[in-house]
């Protein structure tokens, strides 16, 4: 009689566990693929990727609208225009500058970070050609402009820790990490 009502426990967590949604502070841990409006491969996770959801701004909010109410084993597919991934192109963040500024190994592709000294907000911008002396510099996300399509595949869900919910971000294994 023991063994059975612990059997029926265990069996009612399992079940639990196996039918918990996505919603408010979930911690959600997924496999993604992303690929562009031709269905090529673009970016993959290596590790599952994990984050907090409800409008944290830990992932990209198209994305985290098509996960609400899923649960494990769960596969969304979502296809978004450009604005609702990585923005339009913005021209005024591409423009040139003299190749005495930058290092002498320079190439096509090299990416840098600048720090705006009054803000100290960080910018990166991409090496998009060289010519002349010139070098063109393109502060865009390398996937601005992009139409693209995530597929997610949920693994787990679980409720956040208060402390996860004051800092806004997962802690653990594949979470954010502090110095202590
Ligand atoms: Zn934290």
């Amino acid at each position: 009689m023991h063994t059975s009502v612990k059997l029926v426990f265990h069996l009612f967590i399992i079940l639990k566990l196996f039918s918990m949604q996505i919603s408010q502070d979930s911690v959600v841990t997924l496999n993604y693929t992303m690929f562009d409006a031709q269905g090529n491969i673009i970016d993959k996770n290596h590790d599952p990727i994990v984050y907090l959801h409800g409008g944290y701004d830990n992932i990209l909010p198209a994305v985290e609208a098509a996960l609400e109410g899923q649960s494990i084993g769960q596969t969304v597919t979502v296809t978004m225009e450009a604005d609702e991934a990585f923005g339009e192109i913005d021209p005024s963040l591409v423009h040139e500058e003299d190749v005495g500024l930058f290092p002498p190994d320079l190439e096509v592709g090299m990416m840098f970070e600048t720090r705006d000294p009054e803000t100290g907000e960080a910018a990166q911008f991409r090496v998009t050609g060289i010519d002349a002396g010139l070098v063109t510099v393109d502060g865009n996300h390398p996937l601005a402009g992009m139409k693209l399509r995530f597929d997610a595949e949920i693994l787990s869900v679980r409720a956040a820790t208060e402390e996860e919910i004051a800092h806004g971000h997962v802690h653990g294994e594949h979470g954010h990490h502090h110095d202590e």
